[in-house]
């Protein structure tokens, strides 16, 4: 968790467009998968351009996310690249901290070192799995390049991580989580899905909604009834280890709590501060400007932000000036840097409200908790 009190630095580093997988949602749209690979000169003078304008302009902490593509493709170069950052920040007296964000399907022992080097160097370790769920779901949406499932590659990764974490006393309950998309077709799995990573002793569950699918008004009910599902989940678990502990968790990662409040162009806030830098050193504002639209490049790693450069503003103004529901940004017919996608907003609503009536519940059960002093048995008999 980065504080809002500190300046902070946030970079992107998109190590190569490169993917062993072809999810059918794939945010690389019509550019996935090239084969392109930063080298480590390129990584290494992202650094020093970061870390120049972070100690130029008093910010004290850099947090730099490995991104794809999948950028264990690419790991030679983030081993490196590591060790460059480190200790350069560490010369400029600048905190370092780093998030990786794989599809899970690379497990070696290069990778397990590279682990323990940035622990190490940070003591922190952040690992974002994107896979979504059982067998039968994760292969439909997230075959290998051949069409080949990767379901069994990944739950076994999984498995060797969480012992390889352990086995080095480092936290795996907050060292990993997964990430998980929802699809139109699997929405009807997403309470097995949120199971099965729970059941694999996974803290940190998240999952979002496809943003490539043409929800409906229609599919609401199914994703309530499945949150429904898995609030009564949460609410077993909570009961088996006496806490709430279960719920805060799941408030936190699956949006068991009221959605943000929606900040109308978000984005037009984004400041260099918060950049992504592609694989040839171009910088854009965020991964997405780069796959899907590159008129809107910031600048590059070598010559620094281009001074006309007016990218944001013209981008605003074509969202702006944009009446259809398709992303001017993008192409995808959910979202919208406005949010006026009025489907998304149903959703949010309907959401809300459950989450009141499921807080109402927690709130409820928390008393009964409090009251036993976390006695199992007698947490038991006052609920029944
Ligand atoms: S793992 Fe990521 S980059 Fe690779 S195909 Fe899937 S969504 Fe695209």
């Amino acid at each position: 968790m980065i504080s809002d009190t500190i300046p902070h630095f946030l970079c992107e580093l998109i190590l190569t467009e490169d993917c062993n997988l072809r999810c059918k949602y794939c945010y690389e749209n019509a550019n996935r998968c090239s084969n392109s690979y930063m080298s480590f000169d390129i990584a290494k003078k992202s650094a020093d351009f970061v870390l120049d304008y972070a100690f130029n302009h008093g910010i004290g902490f850099v947090v730099w996310t490995f991104f794809g593509g999948e950028p264990l493709l690419n790991l030679d170069v983030m081993v490196k690249f590591l060790h460059y950052a480190v200790d350069k920040a560490n010369q400029y007296g600048i905190k370092s901290g780093f998030s990786l964000i794989t599809n899970g399907t690379i497990y070696n022992k290069q990778y397990e070192e590279f682990i323990l080097d940035w622990y190490k160097a940070t003591k922190k370790v952040n690992i974002q799995i994107s896979t979504d769920g059982i067998p039968e779901v994760q292969d439909k949406n997230r075959a290998s390049i051949n069409g080949q499932p990767t379901s069994g590659t990944v739950l076994n990764n999984i498995l060797k991580l969480k012992a390889f974490l352990e086995q080095n006393h480092i936290d795996y309950k907050s060292s990993f989580h997964t990430h998980s998309i929802i699809t139109k077709d699997a929405i009807s799995k997403f309470f097995l899905n949120y199971k099965y990573f729970r059941q694999l002793g996974i803290n940190h569950v998240e999952f979002m909604l496809s943003y490539n699918e043409a929800w409906e008004e229609s599919d609401i009910p199914e994703y309530i009834e499945q949150l429904s599902l898995i609030a009564d989940y949460v609410y077993g678990e909570c009961i088996e280890a006496c806490s709430l502990i279960p719920y805060e968790n799941a408030r936190l990662i699956i949006g068991l709590k009221p959605p943000a409040p929606i900040i109308e162009n978000k984005r037009t806030i984004r400041r260099l501060e918060e950049c992504a830098i592609v694989p040839n050193g171009d910088i854009y504002s965020f991964e997405n400007m780069y796959f899907h639209n590159r008129n809107f490049k910031l600048g590059n790693i070598f010559d620094g932000i281009i001074e006309s450069n007016n990218s944001i503003k013209t981008f605003l103004d074509a969202c702006q000036s944009s009446n259809d529901t398709t992303c001017f940004q993008c192409g995808r017919n959910m979202e919208c840097d406005k949010y006026k996608n009025l489907i998304r907003f149903k959703y949010n609503e309907a959401k809300k409200a459950f989450l009141i009536e499921t807080k109402k519940r927690f709130d409820k059960l928390s008393g009964k908790l409090n009251y036993n002093k976390c006695n199992e048995l007698k947490v038991f008999n006052a609920i029944n």
